[in-house]
């Protein structure tokens, strides 16, 4: 009742995975209201920096250095236990390219296989022309696309062990942020 159970699973290439358990806090004021689901949809939106910028990841259809993400969040919020699983496809590109459409997919296959709760996907903001959004092989803080490379030595926080930054510069200046979500993280299992 007073805590979500936020269960994450990221998809890359060459069926890399990783599997993250967060039990977060419900605000007192939301608890056993019908809000905790946009409350929910939102902390999701919120976390993204963390949930994306974690691993090497590449596309998970191509395999080439992923730059963008399809989200896809089921809730059971209305439950005495509240709970949600947020599904990450890492991609090249998240638009009406062939990746995603594999994705897109397998989304419609899953939502047709859960009854009640259907999974439900952010507002996705339509991405400007000429827009390259970060990589997600890059630092969780300045995203710069020379820190996505496999030599650039980034580290994963030592609390969370998830978010990974270029150094201690970045680190500290998102802590204010990150620390939002690093002593509620319970888990992070990585699959190759
Ligand atoms: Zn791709
Ligand atoms: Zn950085
Ligand atoms: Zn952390």
């Amino acid at each position: 009742m007073s805590e979500l159970t936020l269960r994450v699973i990221a998809y890359g290439g060459r069926d890399s995975r990783v599997e993250i358990s967060i039990l977060y806090p419900i605000p007192e004021h939301l608890r056993g209201s019908s809000y905790v689901k946009t409350w929910c949809m939102d902390l999701v939106k919120e976390l993204h920096p963390d949930l994306k910028h974690n691993s090497s990841w590449g596309c998970v259809e191509c395999s080439k250095p992923a730059r963008e993400t399809n989200v896809t969040t089921v809730t059971w919020t209305h439950l005495p236990e509240p709970q949600a699983v947020v599904y990450i496809y890492h991609l090249c590109e998240a638009g009406r390219n062939r990746c995603n459409k594999e994705v897109l997919a397998l989304n419609r296959m899953m939502a047709a296989m859960t009854p009640g709760a259907g999974p439900q996907r952010p507002a996705i903001h339509k991405k400007r022309p000429g827009v390259e959004y970060p990589l997600s092989a890059s630092c969780c803080k300045c995203k710069k696309n020379s820190t996505g490379s496999p030599d650039a030595g980034l580290r994963r926080c030592g609390g969370c062990k998830l978010s990974r930054y270029c150094g201690t510069e970045c680190q500290t200046a998102d802590w204010p942020r990150h620390k939002q979500l690093c002593k509620y993280i319970k888990s992070v299992e990585w699959v190759n």
